[in-house]
């Protein structure tokens, strides 16, 4: 055995022992990795951030700067600035205006203004008649920032769901797709889906090519046999996605749960899911710390995340490379499906917050009458 064979032997001995790899040949979630992703988007310089605010800004740059080092590809077409943070000009009154818990203590000094950035970065597809056609990956990494001098650090919510999204576009960033697929960063998603709309309206991909979007908003709490999917039982939007997530949890001994279906209009994926583009949002539930600043890193559960990035990471993978884009399935379908256990508790809302939803009817005020009532 030469010197080079020999050293070549000693690297794979090395590599074998320090990344798994699942059933299907793809590497596994590295939680290590997720961790320090995650605890560096919750660190005191960022400061909650807060959209439009510096500390959103280097969350944007920390996105990107992760992008590069997994060498994905700019969108260029659209004139958008690629794995490089782009810009939109804000407002905190968006096309609607949310009116869940913290949207409103977001805001003390009413409304603000300026300029916010998304990243995204592409995972080229290899089958040159569909490489024109995205499947875009999903998390938005704002959060409420410092408000009155305390800190949201927003851990679960949504510094996870953006631990996912570095973490899937790394393990399947040897797969080749046949399609492209897409990671999008998104901000202002606590301000009314701004990010989202703001990079589907500048038509940086023509919706049209957009095939599909997987979207993790809170993954990081995982208890235990819990794990919330929609949409799961909305006529018009239940699609093989959704089916084809069921399946691949269940490959992996997980019952996917319908509870949260009430928040339906509340993340990035119904930015897609409004322009008929078929969408999932992947969950672990709601909790007492939600939009609170008790939204810690030492609450999150980094085997419940790797569990919800297995999943993502083989859906994405599975829908770039079907056949057939994803579509709507009949009601029949679905509604002979079976879900798995629900413990997500009721929010309480606290005084001051439920005034604040009181003044503040929006398109999403129907959950408050569906919500958790599933
Ligand atoms: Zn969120």
């Amino acid at each position: 055995m030469g010197n080079s064979a020999c050293i070549k032997a000693i690297i794979s001995i090395f590599i074998l022992n320090t990344c798994t790899v699942s059933a299907n040949g793809l590497p596994d979630p590295d939680p290590v990795r997720m961790k320090a992703d995650l605890e560096y988007l919750c660190s005191p310089d960022l400061a909650g951030r807060g959209t439009g605010t510096p500390g959103a800004d280097k969350a944007a740059a920390y996105v990107a700067e992760k992008m590069q080092e997994t060498g994905l590809s700019p969108i260029v077409a659209g004139g958008f600035g690629g794995v490089t943070p782009y810009h939109y000009p804000w407002r905190d009154a968006g096309w609607f205006r949310p009116s869940g818990p913290g949207h409103a203590l977001a805001k003390p000094g009413g409304l603000r203004s300026g300029e916010a950035s998304d990243v995204v970065g592409v995972l080229p597809g290899t089958d040159p008649a569909l490489a024109g056609e995205y499947v875009f990956v999903t998390a938005h990494f704002d959060h409420l920032g410092t408000v009155r001098g305390t800190r949201y650090p927003g851990a679960d919510d949504n510094a996870s769901g953006t631990a996912g999204l570095l973490e899937v576009m790394r393990l399947l960033r040897e797969s080749g797709p046949r399609r492209s697929i897409a990671f999008l960063g998104v901000s202002g998603e606590e301000e009314g889906l701004l990010g989202s709309e703001a990079f589907l309206a500048g038509k940086a991909v023509p919706i049209a090519a957009v095939k599909a979007d997987i979207n993790m908003d809170m993954i990081g709490r995982g208890r235990p046999g819990e794990l919330h999917v929609m949409p799961a039982r909305r006529k018009g939007c239940v699609t093989t996605l959704t089916r084809d997530a069921r399946a691949l949890a269940a490959a992996q001994g997980v019952s996917l749960s319908a509870g949260i279906e009430g928040y339906w209009r509340d993340s990035d994926h119904y930015s897609f899911a409004r322009r008929s583009v078929p969408a999932i949002c992947f969950n672990t539930g709601l909790h007492e710390d939600y939009h609170r600043p008790t939204d810690t890193p030492d609450k999150i559960s980094y085997a419940g995340l790797s569990r919800v990035v297995r999943i993502v990471r083989d859906l994405a993978l599975k829908t770039a490379n079907a056949a057939e884009d994803p579509e709507v399935l009949p009601e029949v379908t679905w509604q002979a499906w079976a879900w798995g256990p629900y413990r997500t508790p009721s929010l309480e809302l606290d005084e001051g917050e439920s005034q604040a939803e009181e003044k503040n009817p929006g398109p999403d005020k129907e959950r408050a009458n569906v919500e958790f009532s599933m």
